[in-house]
């Protein structure tokens, strides 16, 4: 199947006379005949449901159409974005371990790494995102254990080169872990390119109408752990009657052990109400990714001509310095979200977002309805300036995510706010 068609019919196939949408399992726990049957479904966690705290049948739906469009083999739902990066990482490294990331990447994701996680006795090593693969390689420490980065980094628009970072992580049997949530499955499938792990904050395109939050851990189910230094899958687990994941789940022992140890323990799993939702804004993804890259196409060309716009970061545009990656990791666009800097300071850049009218100022992006934000003053508060210019971010910088509207009512809006 093509993605409009997995959007709509993959994850979830009525019986005959069944419901045609998918239902809403909206219960807690699941009934089973005997013991026995309860001490089986312990033995192997995939034969059905038991308790919603790590698993429920319309979030399982859900999880499955994700997986397909991401090419991956499995996906498990977490109930937020910054869940499912947290345990992407706390899934494979844990404390005296490393984790190479790009410094390109989402100002919560930074704080994560860079402050929580060190908490917990994991350090995040930061590389530029251009990284030569002899850079990769050398920041690369014999208890490295991921590489992690973002396909289109929020909120500066830098693509990530995927093959070249998979090439150097697999060269010392390790997975990178992709971050994909600006360009969605839609635009680009980095499973295609060579991530092992693929992740993305549902919250924004997936979701779609700024409904709930959520997130999604995908499995390429293509990583041999095996082959690398991870004894957490290829010894017996202890906290799950000696499951040895690589052996007895060799389909998908990434997702399999994420959800049988660390969803079990962590918790932080989506209702059956939160999957039918997310269902919902999945539906139409693939339609809507069309048009948020339409209109953000010619609302960058707009403001790259604009004499009081400075620079603007949106790849599909020619004169982006990552249009020829965007060519070949997004050829069908580059989504709705651009950064503008603004021919002026700090207090300007302000005055023109508060002129703003139709598009909202609100802590969101990839939205169904055009926002803006100003990263500086919200998500990347917590930064230094050091981190902030790491990041690619300057105080007059203003993220914008091109919605649904009519791109003439959007062009306006912009056009009066810069007057
Ligand atoms: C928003 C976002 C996150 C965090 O997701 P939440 O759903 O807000 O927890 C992670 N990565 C990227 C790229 C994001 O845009």
């Amino acid at each position: 199947m093509k993605d409009e068609t997995k959007c709509l019919h993959s994850g979830y196939s009525p019986n005959n006379g069944g419901p045609g949408v998918m239902p809403i399992y909206q219960s807690t726990t699941f009934r089973f005949n005997s013991t026995q049957e309860i001490a089986a479904v312990f033995d192997d966690p995939t034969k059905a449901h038991i308790y919603s705290r790590f698993t429920n049948p319309t979030v399982d739906c859900v999880e499955k159409k994700i997986a397909d469009l991401e090419n991956g083999v499995a996906a498990m739902c977490t109930t937020s974005g910054q869940a499912a990066s947290l345990i992407s990482i706390l899934n494979l490294a844990s404390s005296g371990d490393r984790i190479l990331s790009t410094s390109a990447i989402y100002g919560g994701t930074v704080n994560l790494f860079a402050v929580t996680l060190k908490k917990f006795g994991i350090t995040v090593d930061f590389i530029d995102v251009d990284s030569s693969e002899d850079e990769i390689q050398s920041a690369i420490k014999p208890n490295t254990k991921a590489i992690f980065g973002e396909t289109l980094s929020n909120p500066s628009l830098q693509v990530l080169d995927i093959e070249k970072f998979s090439k150097i992580a697999h060269k010392n049997n390790i997975p990178l872990i992709i971050d994909n949530t600006f360009p969605t499955p839609i635009l680009c499938k980095p499973i295609n390119f060579g991530a092992d792990i693929v992740i993305h904050s549902t919250t924004k395109y997936m979701d779609g109408h700024a409904l709930q939050v959520g997130g999604v851990i995908v499995d390429s189910g293509k990583f041999d752990f095996t082959k690398g230094n991870f004894p957490d899958f290829t010894q017996p687990d202890e906290s799950y009657h000696g499951t040895i994941y690589t052996k007895d789940y060799p389909a998908c022992p990434y997702i399999i052990k994420a959800r049988a140890q660390l969803m079990r323990d962590f918790g932080c799993y989506p209702s059956g109400m939160s999957g039918f939702l997310l269902n919902i804004g999945l539906e139409t993804l693939a339609l809507r990714m069309e048009r948020y890259c339409e209109n953000g196409l010619k609302l960058a060309e707009f403001l790259n001509k604009h004499p009081k716009i400075k620079s603007i970061n949106y790849p599909g545009l020619k004169t982006d310095k990552y249009y020829t990656l965007a060519q070949k990791y997004l050829p069908k666009g580059t989504s709705g979200v651009m950064s503008i800097t603004l021919d002026g300071n700090r207090e300007d850049t302000i005055k023109f977002m508060d002129k703003l009218k139709l598009a909202s100022k609100e802590v969101h992006v990839a939205d169904i309805r055009t926002c803006v934000l100003h990263p500086a003053s919200a998500t990347h508060r917590q930064l230094t300036d050091e981190q902030l210019v790491a990041c690619g971010i300057n105080p007059s910088m203003v993220r914008v995510s091109a919605g649904l509207e009519n791109i003439d009512d959007i062009i306006q809006d912009f056009e009066q706010a810069l007057l």
